[in-house]
């Protein structure tokens, strides 16, 4: 195996086996390899989007200690780093949903955690879907859902949702795999788009994990596909196990793009970075209020970075950024 014939695939978007995503991977993060990697994944995002990547915004109705223990987040209940639940109000909501729109974010995504009420989360779903313009998207990033609750997620006006089976489900989270794969199965055959990320990636993730994930994204044909760091959350057995660099995040977004069939032309990567950009990413993230990345209460006060700082990220590495509803969440 070699670069020059795999570069050679992708031009021809010819679809990468297992063991060429892992060859990719495995190349170091500052090779010249890598780097020819991720020139071929922004080439491809380039064409892809005519040169215009997304800004996603995301705000959580709640902050709440999580029974389901995901051992990255700092909701979860052994962390201890969140005790008591707050909720924000529907006026507060809006407020929120508004303010993301009026920045000019490409969709405006409403997260709770798992035990939050879904009767709950529809009412004030519906009086957010109210308030926005007809064409703004809403995205929700919520639990594992029935195909009847997706049905009516999708009722309820949402285009679609964010929802990942993570990197270890199972064993680094309170969750079951199967419960998260039949969820995305619910979430499709509601008509909901599906936006999702090879996630959340840690020192201790072998390639092969992180080529099986690429390629079980890629079966999705999601919205949108990418890789995400873990974030320490500080004090936790988690931080322990360290993060990767901004450059190896970089890295498996690039293989990421490269192990995507064409018919997926979003890219995410998170947090937001030049070098991701440069990689190929096609979408960011901006956050509002609890962050289960964050030990701050109102992320946008800590780690959250804004429509506005996306945007300046993305033109110091050559991207322009697209304006109007996101075209990940559109019909393939
Ligand atoms: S990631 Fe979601 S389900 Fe897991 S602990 Fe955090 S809020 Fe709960």
């Amino acid at each position: 195996m070699n670069i020059e014939d795999l570069l050679k695939k992708s031009q021809d978007a010819v679809a990468f086996t297992k063991e060429e995503l892992m060859w990719m991977l495995s190349c170091p993060a500052d090779s010249p390899e890598t780097f020819r990697i991720m020139a071929e994944s922004n080439r491809i995002s380039k064409e892809l989007t005519g040169n215009k990547a997304e800004i996603h915004a995301q705000f959580a109705l709640n902050l709440a200690p999580c029974a389901c223990n995901c051992m990255f987040c700092s909701f979860a209940k052994v962390n201890g780093v969140f005790t008591e639940e707050t909720r924000i109000t529907e006026e507060t909501a809006i407020g929120y949903a508004c303010q993301l729109e009026a920045d000019g974010a490409n969709a405006v995504y409403v997260m709770i955690t798992a035990q939050y009420p879904f009767s709950m989360f529809l009412e004030i779903s519906q009086e957010i879907r109210k308030h926005l313009k007809p064409d703004t998207l809403m995205v929700a990033n919520i639990g594992d859902q029935s195909l009847e609750s997706a049905r009516k997620l999708k009722d309820c006006g949402y285009a679609g949702v964010y929802h990942a089976l993570r990197l270890r489900e199972g064993k680094d989270t309170g969750l079951k795999p199967g419960a998260r794969i039949e969820s995305l199965r619910n979430f499709r055959e509601a008509g909901l788009a599906v936006g999702t990320c090879v996630e959340p990636v840690g020192p201790e993730h072998s390639n092969e994990e992180l080529a099986d994930m690429i390629l079980f994204t890629a079966s999705l044909n999601p919205a949108y596909s990418g890789a995400g760091r873990r974030i320490s959350i500080p004090g936790t057995p988690m931080a322990e196990k360290g993060m990767i660099s901004e450059l190896r995040m970089a890295q498996i977004a690039a293989v990421t793009r490269l192990g995507m069939p064409r018919t997926v032309q979003g890219n995410c990567t998170h947090e937001p970075c030049t070098l991701g950009g440069l990689a190929g990413a096609t979408l960011f993230w901006a956050e509002s209020g609890a962050n289960p990345r964050d030990v701050e209460e109102k992320t946008e006060e800590g780690r959250g970075e804004t429509v506005q700082t996306c945007k300046t990220i993305y033109k110091e590495c050559g991207w322009e950024t697209w304006e109007g509803p996101s075209r990940y969440y559109g019909e393939k």
